[in-house]
Formats: C-alpha cells, sequence, structure tokens
C-alpha cells in the first residue's frame, strides 16, 4: 500500500523571486542577471546570513542604486512572526505568516550560555503519529530552505540574540524533516557555513520518526547534523499502533540503520521517547528500551507526553516516571527526562499546530 510519505510532499507554489534562502550560487545568478560582479553576491551572502538583514535598506554597502535594482528583481522576505507566546519557564512560541498564508510555528528557548531553537520543517505531517497534533493535520507541504532557516534568522533577531552566543537547532517542529531531505540539507548547509550563521553541525539534531532510507542518505554524507530517532515503542506491535512508520520500517530495520550510522568519536544517538501512560510505560519496556539502546552508542530522553486536546492519552505520574529513569541509569545507559519547556503556551514539541485548523482528531487505536 502507497503511504503519505513515499510521494514526495507538495512544494511551495511559484512566488516572486526571494533572495532570503538563497545559498551563494543562487545570489550569483541574481547579481548576474544585473551585470554585477560575483562580489556583490559575497555582499549579499553576508547581509543575509552573517547581518541577519531582514530589508534592502540595511545593505548599506552597496551603493543606493543598486540596492533599487535588487528591490526590483527580488524580494527580501524571511517568515514574518505574526504571534508570540511566552511561557513560564521563559521559552517562547512563535508563529510565523509563510508566503502562501499558511503557517508554521518555532520555539525559543534561552538558557544562561546558549539558545536553543526548535524549527519546523513541513507545514503539517504526512507520518501521522496518533499521539501527535502536527500529525493528526495530515501532510499540507514542504517548507523551502529559506522557511527553515529563515525561523532561526527571524527568532535571532526578534529576540536579539547576539552573534557570539551558542545556538542550539532541534529540527522537533512540525514535520518530519527526512521527508523534506533536500530542503532539509540545503537549509543545513546554510545554517552551519562558518562564512554565514556558523551554528556548528555539531549543535544541529534532525530529529526523525525512522524513515529508513532518509537515514542511510544521511549517513552517505559528509557534513551532517546529528540524529536523534522517536522511538516512542519497545514492541513492534506497539509502535506500529502509535506510529504508522513502523509498519513499513520495524524495530529491526531500524536498529540495523543505526547500527550503521557512521558516527564521529563521541558522538551519539539520541533516542527520544515519549511516555504514554498504559501504552508505553511499563518497567517492561524500560527493559526493552535498554536493550534497543545498547546496540550502539546512543543516550536516552525520556519526554512524558504532553496532552493535546481530544489525543485520548496521558502522561504517566512522577513515580512512574522516576522508576523508568531509574532502570536505564541502572542499565547504564545515559538518561534524562525533558521537562518540556513551552508547555503551558502549547508550544512544546508534538504540540505544534495551530488553533483552529485541527482536524478531527482520530482516537488512538
Ligand atoms: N517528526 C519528527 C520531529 C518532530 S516531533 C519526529 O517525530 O521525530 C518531535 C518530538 O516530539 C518527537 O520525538 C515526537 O515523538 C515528540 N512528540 C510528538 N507529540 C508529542 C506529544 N504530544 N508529547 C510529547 N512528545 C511528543
Ligand atoms: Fe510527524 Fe513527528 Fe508528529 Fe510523528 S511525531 S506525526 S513524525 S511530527
Amino acid at each position: 500500500m502507497t503511504q503519505a510519505w513515499d510521494t514526495p510532499a507538495p512544494e511551495l507554489p511559484a512566488q516572486r523571486p526571494n533572495a532570503a534562502g538563497l545559498d551563494r550560487a543562487g545570489l550569483r545568478g541574481l547579481v548576474e542577471a544585473l551585470g554585477e560582479p560575483a562580489y556583490r553576491a559575497a555582499q549579499l551572502y553576508e547581509g543575509l546570513y552573517l547581518h541577519r538583514y531582514s530589508d534592502w535598506a540595511q545593505f548599506t554597502a552597496l551603493p543606493k542604486a543598486l540596492r533599487a535594482r535588487l528591490a526590483e528583481a527580488a524580494d527580501l522576505r524571511w517568515p514574518a512572526i505574526r504571534d508570540s507566546l511566552t511561557s513560564g519557564d521563559g521559552a517562547t512560541k512563535h508563529v510565523f505568516d509563510l508566503a502562501d498564508g499558511r503557517q508554521v510555528e518555532g520555539v525559543f528557548m534561552p538558557y544562561a550560555n546558549r539558545t536553543t531553537l526548535c524549527l519546523s520543517s513541513q507545514v503539517g505531517c504526512a507520518m501521522g503519529c496518533t499521539f501527535c497534533a502536527t500529525g493528526q493535520m495530515g501532510i499540507v507541504r514542504n517548507l523551502t530552505a529559506g522557511e527553515i532557516v529563515g525561523q532561526a534568522v527571524a527568532m535571532l533577531e526578534h529576540h536579539r540574540v547576539p552573534k557570539e552566543t551558542r545556538v542550539n537547532i532541534v529540527f522537533m517542529g512540525m514535520g518530519e524533516p527526512l521527508h523534506n531531505f533536500e530542503h532539509l540539507m540545503e537549509a543545513f548547509d546554510l545554517l552551519s557555513d562558518p562564512g554565514g550563521l556558523a551554528i556548528s553541525p555539531r549543535r544541529i539534531t534532525v530529529s526523525t520518526s525512522g524513515l529508513v532510507p532518509g537515514i542511510q542518505r544521511l549517513a552517505e554524507r559528509k557534513r551532517r547534523p546529528r540524529l536523534a530517532l522517536s522511538l516512542n515503542g519497545t514492541t513492534d506491535a506497539y509502535r506500529s499502533r502509535i506510529m504508522p512508520v513502523n509498519r513499513v520500517w520495524n524495530l529491526e530495520a531500524l536498529a540495523s540503520a543505526l547500527r550503521a550510522f557512521p558516527l564521529e568519536k563521541g558522538e551519539r544517538i539520541t533516542l527520544e521517547y515519549v511516555l504514554l501512560k498504559g501504552v508505553t510505560d511499563s518497567l517492561e519496556d524500560g527493559r526493552r528500551l535498554a536493550d534497543f539502546a545498547r546496540q550502539f552508542p546512543s543516550k536516552v530522553n525520556l519526554i512524558p507526553f504532553n496532552p493535546h486536546e481530544g489525543s485520548g492519552f496521558e502522561a504517566p505520574d512522577e513515580a512512574r516516571i522516576s522508576a523508568l529513569c531509574e532502570r536505564l541509569a541502572s542499565a547504564r545507559l545515559t538518561v534524562s527526562v525533558r521537562r518540556s519547556r513551552g508547555q503551558d503556551v502549547a508550544g512544546a514539541c508534538g504540540q505544534l499546530v495551530r488553533e483552529g485548523r485541527r482536524a478531527p482528531v482520530r482516537r488512538s487505536p
């Protein structure tokens, strides 16, 4: 049977050219079309990704007449922040307006000496995980590389994050990043380019529900982000119930792809594990999770379920969360419990869905 993720997701309909999100080659094309020398492209690149400009008028290193011609030829449009909601713990959920009127969400999380940005990779998601609000929307379309990078640029500018602050990026917002592989990699190259945004590849993490061909493609890349897998189930029977992708690539197919994934020295694969009361939180699950995690260098991140309207799931109580955590730690695994930031503004992972646009919620199986 063909699955929603077997076919490429729709793309942004054709728009007026937009400089925001172009790479060096794209910017060269833009300036060459205006009969300008190549070094102008380098100036544009710096302006966009080093200085994070969002308006042609800010390119004061360029002659005014050239700025006017650029503005004629192309837009300079990052995703625009439409709404921002800050929660008690300091995380801010931003809703971005895209060029076609769609919206995605990103989360800004400030810490003492670093900042973490949670980015979306698609509008909606094709994977249909039953516990996830985004999954209930279905897939609308892929984000472009500019729309992915633009969420980061817009949040860094909005919060006036100094250029020297350490920035972490996690692709844990809306969408399955590996279902939008090409644009994700273009965005990764822009985010991690030392001549631009300069975010270390080691600080960029892509979280996947387990698209094995995507994991294998990532493994072939020389420069790549770090990998996180949303495991969320320890038997095929249970995992297939909550994550339809498991019916195609089951736990053994996943483990085999992860064992073959070439890791740098000290690098580990993160295993995210959403705790659903009575579904994925037994002590037996803890034992099987440990067995899975031991097959390659890994660390485990337990995520108590973030409730959302009509999901039909609940988070386990604290005693069970601690018991599982201890069981994994005593099996000598590195384990942490993610106290999701932004929960009170519906911005925690898995809750990223536009209010009022929610598709009818499916019952859990
Ligand atoms: N599609 C990718 C990345 C986005 S989801 C993936 O699935 O990995 C990011 C994380 O949020 C995943 O680990 C997912 O399992 C988790 N998640 C989804 N819905 C959740 C919810 N309601 N509560 C807690 N975690 C959730
Ligand atoms: Fe998509 Fe990830 Fe949600 Fe599954 S958990 S539906 S893959 S966003």
